[in-house]
């Protein structure tokens, strides 16, 4: 059977575990964390960046950090991952869905202005399979309303839109590096802001709402409880992990991009035949090749793909439910205007594996299955 997917490994990573346990310094923001903030500060030209347990974490801390509350509205796509509404929710504010655009699956920003209303507070920019969504325009109708901006790239890491890294083009942006995105640690993910003001907010906020890391800086002499806050600060063996990652990252983007690219030519003539729909990148952003996808004619067809592609030991899977449709969207949120898209695309798109290493051998077979079936 090929995989759906692998974690990534590249090699130093048992290295770097190693001497975290060596470092004594497992605990969060040790060594390794720091040569982590570093890397991503630097790479990605954020104003700073903070490691977190996980993507989910990363959002919860932006809702917050946003000052959420009771009353509040915030808009989303419905087409993600349930960690994009739960960060809203949890701070008592409402997610307001909106559809999605089908050439990119990214947030409509054309239906976003209608959404608003004087309750709503921030917006939530899920950037897709690592395409970022119409930032100039998301970002134009948050300044005109007084909106806060959250990026959701946690697919994101590494794309960019008109030159700028995904997670800093917004208010704050939220990466994740659990194992089945494009760099991993296992479990996290981190936080970008990009305002001085929210910087000690956020050191507060992840530290069980204590100054403990301007203490550390020799800033103020005594180490308090001072604010409200949690414990969002991932182990330095979990960073040990990243760290070997990120120094690989170029590799890993590059080999990643060499597979997406090899399936987009595959399916070409299938798309010009009207058999499949492949992804669209629009010209203003360069992506990290996190998913490869195909929309299909309907579920139906869908179905019977991904029972064809298991018949040739090949597994492919689908996502998502649309949030609004599911249980607790129905009980927490609404979805504002038609849904066009979100239903009617989630119901047709498959995801075909797609990991860093992935041998040439199985990326044939993969291909090679999927065409036999619209033969
Ligand atoms: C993976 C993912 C998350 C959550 O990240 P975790 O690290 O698994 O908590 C949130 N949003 C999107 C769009 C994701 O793909």
């Amino acid at each position: 059977m090929i995989p759906f997917n692998i974690p990534p490994f590249v090699g130093p990573e048992l290295e770097y575990v190693k001497q975290a346990v060596q470092n004594h310094k497992i605990c969060g923001d040790g060594p390794f964390t720091k040569k982590c903030h570093a890397w991503l500060e630097k790479r990605f030209q954020a104003g700073k960046v903070l490691l977190t347990t996980s993507g989910t974490t990363a959002l919860e801390m932006a809702a917050i950090l946003c000052g959420l509350g009771p009353g509040d509205e915030v808009i989303l796509p419905s087409f993600t991952f349930s960690s994009t509404a739960t960060s809203v929710v949890l701070t008592g504010a409402t997610p307001v869905f909106v559809d999605v655009r089908p050439d990119t699956m990214n947030l409509d920003e054309t239906k976003i202005e209608d959404a608003v209303t004087d309750k709503t507070r921030a917006i939530i920019a899920v950037h897709y399979a690592g395409v970022a969504c119409e930032m100039d325009t998301i970002m134009a109708i948050a300044k005109k309303h007084g909106l806060k901006v959250i990026e959701d790239a946690a697919q994101g890491v590494m794309s960019t839109y008109k030159g700028r890294a995904l997670g800093t083009i917004g208010d704050f942006g939220c990466f994740s590096f659990h194992e089945t995105k494009n760099y991993s640690m296992g479990e996290g993910g981190a936080l970008l802001l990009r305002h001085k003001e929210d910087y000690e907010k956020a050191e507060i906020l992840r530290e069980k709402g204590t100054n403990r890391s301007v203490f550390l800086r020799g800033q103020v002499d005594k180490y308090t409880w001072v604010d409200y806050g949690s414990s969002y600060l991932p182990s330095d063996m979990n960073a040990a992990y990243l760290y070997a990652q990120l120094k690989a990252a170029d590799a890993i983007n590059e080999n990643r991009l060499h597979i997406w690219n090899r399936y987009h030519e595959a399916f070409a003539d299938l798309e010009e035949k009207g058999l499949v729909v492949r992804p669209t990148i629009p010209e203003e952003c360069v992506h990290n090749a996190h998913m490869y996808y195909l929309k299909l004619k309907d579920l139906e067809e869908r179905t019977a793909f991904i029972r064809h592609m298991r018949d040739c030991g090949v597994l492919c899977v689908f996502h998502y439910i649309p949030l609004h449709s599911a249980p607790a969207g129905l009980k927490f949120g609404r979805f504002h205007g038609e849904d066009v898209y979100t239903t009617a695309d989630s119901d047709r798109l498959v995801r075909l594996p797609m990991f860093y290493g992935m041998e040439e051998r199985d990326l044939n077979r993969v291909i090679d299955a999927a065409r036999l079936f619209f033969h």
